[in-house]
């Protein structure tokens, strides 16, 4: 058994990136780490179209503090920050450094593929249970959301175009802004080398989410250091991959139909669907009809 003693290069000064963390509750689970990082469960998301049709999804999703998980990973794990590396085949190389070991690319994603963007407010605490998430028939493939913490609301927006202009308006002192890229990723089917989160292009294409394929990748990722066999890992990131590329295709097929949302928002107007495994997993969503 191959003893553990990881380094990590981040060319980030400072660790703890935001994120809007919205993640299944069996992706919170499958990455088995305390739930001081659980920063609150959600049972109910509305989902309003031009706040004129509203769907009402039952679900069970949490929301994970990801600055938080990376800040404490940061103390635990040896990290050398800001550093650029360079992997070349089983090597390293940062600073004129050579590392040799197990190589795990986690640099994000680097290949082709359509970019959003992504501005998420926090602002003072509303009195709200559930996520709210708007369509909005000029934000061609984006969308925004409310999610009310213990201790602020998010309140984000994802566009092709500037996403600002989508963002739900409250009546809230702002009292931070951040915002990133969102690839759309169509990502290959096998892959040779050993990745984990956005590196691999395993995005759930909609939305964005890239901590669900890590909290899949990560138990077969550390079995394989344990044992030498990485043989599960690459059966997961397949599986995973076609998925994904399902939900790269639907969100194609959206985007040019994109106009005839309403007929979908009005058939399901003021209706209840059950999400359970298709929080993740959206190629499934189209087989379910409300109830
Ligand atoms: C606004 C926003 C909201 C989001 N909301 C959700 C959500 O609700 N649910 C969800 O599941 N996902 C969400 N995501 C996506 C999620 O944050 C990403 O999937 C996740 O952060 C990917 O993590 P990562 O570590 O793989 O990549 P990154 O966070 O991109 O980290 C890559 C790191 O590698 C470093 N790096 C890159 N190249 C080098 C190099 N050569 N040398 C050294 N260091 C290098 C970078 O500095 C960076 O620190 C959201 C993203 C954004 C921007």
């Amino acid at each position: 058994m191959r003893e553990f003693d990881p380094i990590v290069f981040d060319r980030r000064r400072k660790a703890g990136k935001k994120c809007t963390g919205i993640i299944s509750y069996d992706t919170f689970y499958s990455l088995n780490i305390s739930r001081e990082f659980l920063d609150r469960e959600f049972k109910n998301i509305e989902i309003l179209y031009d706040n004129k049709y509203s769907v009402h999804v039952n679900t069970n999703v949490t929301r994970l503090n990801r600055e938080k998980l990376e800040i404490w990973l940061d103390e635990e794990v040896k990290t050398k920050r800001p550093r650029d590396a360079v992997i070349k085949g089983n090597i390293v190389i940062s600073e004129n450094e050579k590392y040799e070991g197990v190589i795990i690319d986690c640099s994000g994603w680097k290949g082709k593929a359509k970019w959003l963007k992504a501005i998420e407010y926090l602002t003072e605490p509303i009195n709200e249970d559930k996520i709210i998430v708007y369509f909005d028939s000029r934000n061609k493939g984006g969308f925004s959301w409310i999610v009310p913490l213990p201790y602020g609301t998010l309140i984000g927006s994802i566009s092709y175009i500037n996403p600002e202009f989508f963002l739900p308006k409250i009546e809230k002192r702002v009292l931070d802004k951040h915002g990133g890229a969102i690839p759309r990723v169509y990502p290959e089917k096998k892959i040779y080398d050993l990745r984990l989160g956005d590196s691999t292009g395993l995005i759930k294409t909609f939305t964005g989410g890239g901590i669900f394929s890590i909290a899949k990748l990560l138990s077969p990722l550390v079995a394989g250091i344990t044992n030498n066999n990485f043989e599960k890992y690459f059966f997961t990131y397949s599986n995973i991959a076609r998925e994904i590329r399902k939900q790269y295709r639907i969100t194609n097929v959206l985007e040019v139909l994109w106009k005839f949302l309403p007929i979908l928002f009005r058939m399901y107007n003021d209706k209840t669907i059950n999400v359970s495994e298709e929080f993740d997993l959206h190629s499934l969503l189209f087989r379910r009809l409300p109830h």
